[in-house]
């Protein structure tokens, strides 16, 4: 029997690298499915992002992942976007398709996988709190699912507006923004509500965002971006009170199956995927 020995790679390029898991969850994954490909964990400052882009190319890498400092400035080393990451301006996923690297961004695409889980966003009015990178990338996917209007509340106006503007002008969703001190009400049209900040995230476990949480009623869909620790303050004020929750966890799942997709064509299993890494935060 001929033997094969060359696997096929992809992996991941961030700085710093060594606190993400998502080699585990996804060569979790290749093994559940009998694949042979590997997924490395490279850390790369961002002078050398170009040549770990060449060496991706020269060593026929399928595609990889990219992080923190690297989700905009990888758009110039790469040969094109897809439309969600465009309207973005920011790309976690490289695919290679013929010789090209394409960029995609799945942080939203993730976040919208674990929404449909429980809900069609179509139609829906949506709060959601923060404007950041992860903000963004959920707006711009709800704006393409359908979703009716979006009402942001964040702390800075500035970023506040950046999101609104940019919504607005390149989706067909109606974006507000709320910027204010006191406790938000939602309003009684509000059906889901997403926590895109960073509040609840280590060391501060028990921050909490500035909602009245006696808005919180059952049957409302609350969503929160946070993985570490995954029972944030949000996801438990809302279990206390009745509503569909989905933990960070669902989207960082959800991002790896849909990289899975892109680069195999293969629908990974989302269950193997969350319990790798649940037995990682266990241990
Ligand atoms: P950014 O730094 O781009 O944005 C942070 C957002 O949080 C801003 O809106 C900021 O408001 C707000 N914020 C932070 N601290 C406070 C505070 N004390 N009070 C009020 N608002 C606050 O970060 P990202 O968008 O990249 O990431 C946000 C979170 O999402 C992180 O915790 C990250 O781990 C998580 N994430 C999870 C993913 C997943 O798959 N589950 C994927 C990507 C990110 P302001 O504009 O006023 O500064």
């Amino acid at each position: 029997m001929a033997h094969n020995f060359l696997s096929r790679l992809t992996g991941s390029f961030a700085m710093p690298a060594a606190e993400n898991p998502t080699v585990a969850m996804v060569e979790a994954a290749y093994r559940h499915h009998g694949l042979d490909i590997r997924y490395i964990n490279c850390e790369v400052p961002p002078e050398r992002l170009g040549d770990a882009v060449k060496g991706a190319r020269a060593m026929g890498w399928i595609g990889f992942n990219c992080s923190i400092p690297h989700k905009v400035s990888v758009i110039g080393h790469l040969d094109g976007l897809g439309e969600s990451a465009a309207v973005m301006g920011a790309v976690n996923c490289a695919v290679r398709r013929g010789d090209s690297f394409i960029g995609e961004n799945t942080d939203g695409k993730g976040f919208l996988q674990s929404l449909r889980t429980v809900t069609d966003p179509k139609d829906k009015t949506v709060v959601m709190f923060g404007a950041g990178g992860a903000a963004r990338a959920i707006g711009v996917e709800l704006a393409f699912a359908g979703a009716k209007r979006i009402i942001i509340v964040n702390r800075s106006e500035a970023r506040g507006r950046a999101l609104v503007g940019l919504l607005n002008a390149k989706t067909k969703i109606a974006a507000e923004l709320v910027c204010r001190t006191e406790a938000y009400r939602l309003p009684d049209e509000a059906e889901i509500v997403v926590n895109a900040t960073s509040i609840g995230l280590y060391p501060d476990i028990e921050g909490r965002i500035n909602l009245d949480a006696a808005c919180l009623r059952p049957g409302l869909v609350v969503a929160d971006v946070i993985t570490n620790p995954p029972r944030s303050p949000l996801i438990r004020d809302a279990e206390a009170r009745g509503c569909i929750t989905l933990d960070g966890l669902g989207m960082v799942v959800n991002q790896g199956v849909i990289g899975i997709k892109y680069w195999t064509g293969i629908d990974a299993d989302a269950g193997v995927m969350r319990r790798a890494l649940e037995n990682l935060f266990k241990a």
